[in-house]
């Protein structure tokens, strides 16, 4: 028996005789007293559904497949940027399907690069959505640019294109859809909006690693795509990130941004002290790419598992009463679950809040969250807005943060940071019987919601 399976089958067991076997502290008097510890939620004092230990540990890791090429670029001495980082950006441009990819520092450089080589700036507005990682927004104010904030559709998580051409003005250069949660944004709609009002469309798929829409990978899709592969991502390398596009002279004015504005490919021009534009330094080391191409070897099998263990999920747990799961759009032929979503209604727990059934959830040794807030309403934006910079750009109307706060409201947005529920990726690299005993807590705290109430309001 492996040491996986031992752990198994000794578990079920455990399930199988909760009570008898792993009778102590309150348990015990609940076994005692005949009342089946296995049915009672853990925070109540029953037998926990899981124990943390035995989830998929984060990142993946095998020395002997892995870590070949690793040694041979820290022995070789050839750390800065060189072939394998070429390697690597061939291989991550066949992965999404594109012509070329770029490896920058991280995601959120990215971002950065692109908006700013297509020549997004100061004076600028960009329509993001509200449901994301700061990143998204911190890296359109880093260009100088003003985001605007189009609502989400709360079933999906994503962008509405519904409410993109509202939010629409003279000002507006650019849309970052974000395939938030890795579940694909409604890209078709988009694009056709972009199109009719000549918008410039970065795909932000920090969190998208080969999701796809209509048999299309995330990245391939708008003008620009932005990966990270920061050690939660689905591709971790530590710290990474990476630009996609079909578009070689916007790829070769991003190289040439993040290699000290250094002449590129296209990107030439008047050269003085080695530069042909104003640049930056965000290149890669050789090792990290080393790391990024093991990395990939399993990308496409996990992005499997995670897409079937999620769907099975889904199923197990759709029916439990104030457990809203997730939509994918009718075109998402692949998903890449960087977190799996529910919405979780109060009203039908008996009033049990969010906090506490989190905390009820987490007892039962399942690891979840709240996930955002409201980035709308930061007060990071007012600070950026009464900076020089953009109180020399802007006219006082637009920085005005009440007005931009009306502005930019997002109600459904609102709503789903107060509901929202994740999972984890590695979650969903186990087995289906993890996913089976995730349902199951959902269960016992949903039929124990009046109980575990009264704790909560202790
Ligand atoms: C992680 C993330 C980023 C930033 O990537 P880093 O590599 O952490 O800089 C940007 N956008 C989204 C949606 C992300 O999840």
């Amino acid at each position: 028996m492996s040491d996986f399976s031992r752990r198994e089958f000794i578990k079920q067991n455990a399930m199988a005789v909760a009570g008898a076997a792993l009778t102590s502290g309150v348990s015990g008097k609940l076994a005692a007293a005949g009342i089946q510890t296995a049915s009672t939620p853990a925070i109540l004092g029953g037998t926990p559904s899981w124990s943390k230990a035995q989830w998929p540990s984060w990142p993946t890791w095998n020395p002997e497949t892995d870590e070949k090429q690793v040694l041979q670029v820290l022995r070789s001495g050839v750390w800065s940027r060189a072939e394998v980082v070429t390697e690597f950006e061939k291989a991550w441009a066949a992965a999404i399907g594109v012509k070329r990819s770029l490896a920058v520092v991280n995601g959120t450089n990215a971002l950065v690069t692109a908006i700013s080589q297509f020549n997004i700036e100061a004076g600028d507005e960009v329509l993001v959505p509200p449901y994301t990682f700061i990143a998204t927004v911190s890296a359109v104010l880093t260009n100088g640019a003003m985001p605007a904030f189009v609502d989400i559709d709360p079933n999906t998580y994503q962008m509405d294109p519904a409410k993109i051409e509202a939010k629409i003005t003279p000002r507006t250069k650019a849309i970052i859809p974000v395939h938030i949660l890795g579940l694909p944004a409604d890209m078709d709609k988009i694009m056709a909006i972009a199109k009719k009002h000549n918008l410039i469309v970065i795909e932000d798929a920090c969190q998208a690693h080969l999701a796809e829409i209509n048999k299309k990978r995330v990245g391939s899709i708008g003008h620009a795509g932005c990966f990270s592969f920061q050690n939660s991502k689905n591709l971790p390398i530590g710290e990474g990130g990476a630009v996609t596009s079909n578009d070689d002279a916007f790829l070769d004015r991003c190289f040439s941004f993040t290699n000290f504005g250094n002449p590129y490919g296209s990107a030439v021009g008047a050269v003085g002290t080695g530069a042909t534009m104003q640049g930056t330094k965000l290149r890669w080391t050789e090792y990290q790419a080393a790391i990024g191409l093991a990395q990939l070897k399993r990308l496409d099998a996990e992005t499997t598992t995670r897409n079937e263990n999620a769907a099975y999920l889904k199923s197990k747990i759709k029916d439990i009463p104030g457990i809203v799961p997730y939509q994918l759009y009718p075109n998402v032929t692949r998903a890449a679950f960087h977190l799996f979503p529910f919405r979780y209604k109060q009203d039908a727990f008996k009033g049990l809040t969010r906090a506490g059934f989190l905390k009820a959830l987490a007892a039962e040794g399942v690891p979840c969250s709240s996930g955002y807030n409201t980035l709308n309403t930061q007060p990071f934006l007012n600070e950026t807005f009464q900076s020089k910079g953009y109180q020399g750009i802007y006219p006082k109307e637009l920085l005005d943060i009440k007005k931009y706060n009306e502005r930019n409201q997002c109600p459904q947005n609102d709503l789903l940071c107060k509901e929202a529920v994740w999972f984890t990726q590695n979650m969903l690299l186990g087995t289906k019987n993890d996913m089976d005993l995730i349902a199951n807590a959902i269960e016992k705290i949903y039929t124990n919601a009046e109980k575990i109430k009264t704790l909560d309001q202790k």
